[in-house]
């Protein structure tokens, strides 16, 4: 499993060099028209720095190199300075949306599954590093295509929704939710041991099944299987079996007659 990038700077450090990262952080700290007006007398300052030993030098006229100073860093400094400024802005703004497209689920704003397999490939070698348990819920609404098919698609949908906000609702900030694909959800706990993450999965399947999701005039009822994979340190824990450990275990509460928390071999 490859490492994804965590954070929209990742994308910006690819395209963007090292001066107009630093340009972009000014503007990020005090705006665009400031930035502008900062660099211009910048410009000025050193411009009249230069110009004056040289017309020294050259005995040229100090007066012609002061208005040329003066007319160049008031027009076409601040106006290139501006534009740059406003772009930098501009792109900041469409990488930041981009960023947050690319790991959140559209329908329930959740984060994706990439994004979970980039959060999990970067938890596991810190959990190994600083020795915290960490734990991992795989989520499942039980006979949901019932739900589809009983209420419609667009029940179906709010359904997924709601299931998603009463989770949230019941998880530390910490915790990150993600869908997995159709009505599967994941769930990272990090400083979570075993019997805290078996206890957080059977306070979610409890809450699932006694909160029915309003859709109109209609409360829907579901329940949810849970698989819970928890480590202590493990040297050889890789993302791929910590999940493969979390799916078998959700399978089996499956079998198990659903509306059901199994947990993944031993503690
Ligand atoms: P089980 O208890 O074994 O998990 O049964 P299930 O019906 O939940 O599982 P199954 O895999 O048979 O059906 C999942 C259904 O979820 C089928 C699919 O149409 C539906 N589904 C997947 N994604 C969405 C979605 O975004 N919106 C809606 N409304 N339905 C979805
Ligand atoms: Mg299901
Ligand atoms: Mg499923």
């Amino acid at each position: 499993m490859k490492g994804l990038p965590l954070t929209p700077d990742h994308y910006s450090s690819l395209r963007i060099n090292f001066h107009h990262r630093y340009l972009r952080a000014i503007i990020h700290r005090i705006g665009v028209v400031r930035t502008t007006a900062a660099l211009s007398i910048v410009a000025f300052v050193l411009c009249s720095a230069i110009m004056i030993p040289i017309n020294l030098i050259t005995h040229g006229s100090l007066f012609t190199g002061f208005v040329v100073t003066l007319v160049v860093c008031t027009t076409f400094v601040p106006w290139h300075t501006y534009e740059l400024g406003r772009l930098l802005s501009e792109l900041e703004h469409v990488t930041n949306a981009l960023y947050a497209t690319s790991i959140t689920d559209e329908l329930t704003k959740a984060y994706n599954r990439r994004y979970f397999l980039s959060a999990l490939s970067a938890a596991i070698p810190e959990h190994r590093s600083s020795r915290r348990p960490l734990a991992v819920l795989l989520l499942d609404i039980d006979h949901f295509k019932q739900i589809n098919d009983t209420y419609g698609h667009d029940a179906g949908d709010v359904v997924l929704q709601g299931f998603v906000a009463l989770c949230q609702a019941h998880l530390r900030l910490g915790d990150l939710l993600a869908r997995y694909g159709g009505e599967e959800f994941i769930c990272l706990l990090p400083d979570t041991t075993a019997e805290q993450a078996q206890a957080v999965a059977e306070r979610l399947r409890a809450i699932a099944a006694q909160t029915p999701i309003p859709h109109g005039q209609q409360a829907i009822s579901l329940t949810v299987s849970i698989g819970v994979k928890a480590t202590p340190v493990i040297e050889q824990q890789i993302p791929d079996s910590f999940l493969l450990a979390a799916d078998h275990a959700l399978y089996q509460a499956k079998r198990a007659g659903r509306n059901t928390v199994i947990f993944a071999g031993e503690r």
